[in-house]
């Protein structure tokens, strides 16, 4: 094998053709909303057929899990070429997610399905507050609706989601997590340190780790997601995000590719994820892993590129798409040596961290 095709135009893809390249494969891109090829790191469209695609590309990798239903995107990602397949059978949908979890017995937030729009009362009679999620096609906190206890439902759209979303138990949760990490052809599998995560209205704007608060439930998670690789004999890198209530992990959702939470390891490891996923696909064994020293990753989101941020403390990654408002446009990343260096760092960052970060900081720093 010397060449992998990553279903996805975007920034994820782009970070695992330089870890790729090491190794002497040479990873290709396509863009399904444009039905195009992105050939290496360029962003010049090429025109590609399916057979050329099969007849080029001996593994097919994914960086995002949904895709246009008609076209060439959907038949490669159902191709036994494609190290996701079984990942993208059952996570894109909430549904069959949530289900395969059930099965496994793995915890999960209570839900019930969205049939019709009468089963939004009857969920917040039994939950209380609830969190609306479309089926498929959400991201961001797109395609989710949060509703407290004893709040007005009235802005979610239930007539319209009927049929085809689910109603969860909003988790009074005291702190989001997720592990990162891969599983090769062979099913051996490497896990990073537990990642602690700040979502400020369905979107992450900082992940810290190692999240060392929570460094008793790293055994439990890493079980969590070698079951879940194991079920769905997945190669590469995987995600599970989590909600901690009263030091028991509820698993929120499943990503099977390279995720944004993980994006501390370009810096913050010996191995980035970006290493760890090529490492899976191209099949050969997977290294120990050493963190570097207390990591941070800073989303920069919906903001033009500054310059001023090159004098801050950290590592810029910039991703080089148009800016929108809300749009993941680029990250920062931190490592230092102690986590009184970490809080000193960040701070130079208070302006694109949104309020409140400081007081995230200190209930996971003030453990060291
Ligand atoms: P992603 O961009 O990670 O794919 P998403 O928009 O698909 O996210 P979720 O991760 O399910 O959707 O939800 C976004 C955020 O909304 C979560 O990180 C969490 O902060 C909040 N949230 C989701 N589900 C629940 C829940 N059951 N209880 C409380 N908060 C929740
Ligand atoms: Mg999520």
């Amino acid at each position: 094998m010397n060449r992998v095709l990553v279903l996805g135009g975007g920034q994820l893809g782009l970070m695992m053709a330089e870890p790729a390249a090491r190794l002497g494969l040479v990873v290709d891109r396509y863009d399904p909303e444009r039905a195009m090829l992105l050939p290496g790191t360029s962003d010049l469209p090429v025109p590609v057929t399916w057979e050329q695609c099969l007849e080029r590309y001996p593994v097919i990798t994914v960086e995002r899990e949904a895709f246009p239903e008609a076209g060439l995107s959907a038949r490669l990602a159902g191709s036994d070429r494609c190290v996701a397949r079984g990942a993208l059978a059952v996570i894109p949908d909430r549904y069959d997610q949530k289900s395969m979890l059930d099965r496994l017995h793995i915890a999960t937030a209570p839900w019930r399905t969205l049939d019709q729009a009468e089963d939004l009362a009857a969920a917040m009679a039994e939950f209380g507050g609830v969190v609306v999620k479309a089926r498929s096609g959400g991201y961001d906190g797109r395609g989710t609706w949060i509703v407290g206890d004893g709040d007005d439902p009235g802005a979610v759209p239930a007539s319209e989601l009927a049929g085809r979303a689910i109603v969860e138990r909003k988790i009074p949760f005291r702190r989001e997590l997720s592990i990162v990490g891969a599983r090769n052809p062979a099913g051996d599998t490497l896990f990073y340190p537990l990642t602690r995560n700040w979502h400020v209205d369905g979107i992450l704007r900082l992940s810290l780790a190692p999240a060392q608060a929570c460094a008793d439930l790293q055994p439990r998670a890493e079980e969590t997601l070698r079951r879940i690789m194991e079920e769905l004999d997945y190669a590469g890198v995987m995600a599970v995000e989590f909600f901690e209530v009263d030091g028991e992990l509820l698993v929120n959702e499943i990503a099977p590719r390279v995720h944004n939470s993980g994006h501390w390891t370009h810096e913050g490891a010996d191995w980035s994820q970006f290493d760890l996923h090529v490492h899976a696909l191209a099949g050969v064994p997977l290294h120990s892993l050493n963190v570097r020293g207390p990591s941070a990753m800073i989303n920069l989101i919906g903001t033009p590129f500054d310059q001023a941020w090159l004098q801050h403390p950290g590592v810029v990654h910039w991703y080089g798409k148009e800016v929108r408002p809300g749009r993941k446009v680029g990250h920062a990343n931190l490592t230092a040596t102690s986590l009184d260096g970490l809080r000193e760092g960040l701070r130079a960052w208070a302006d694109v961290l949104p309020e409140g970060f400081e007081a995230v900081l200190d209930s996971e720093l003030s453990l060291g």
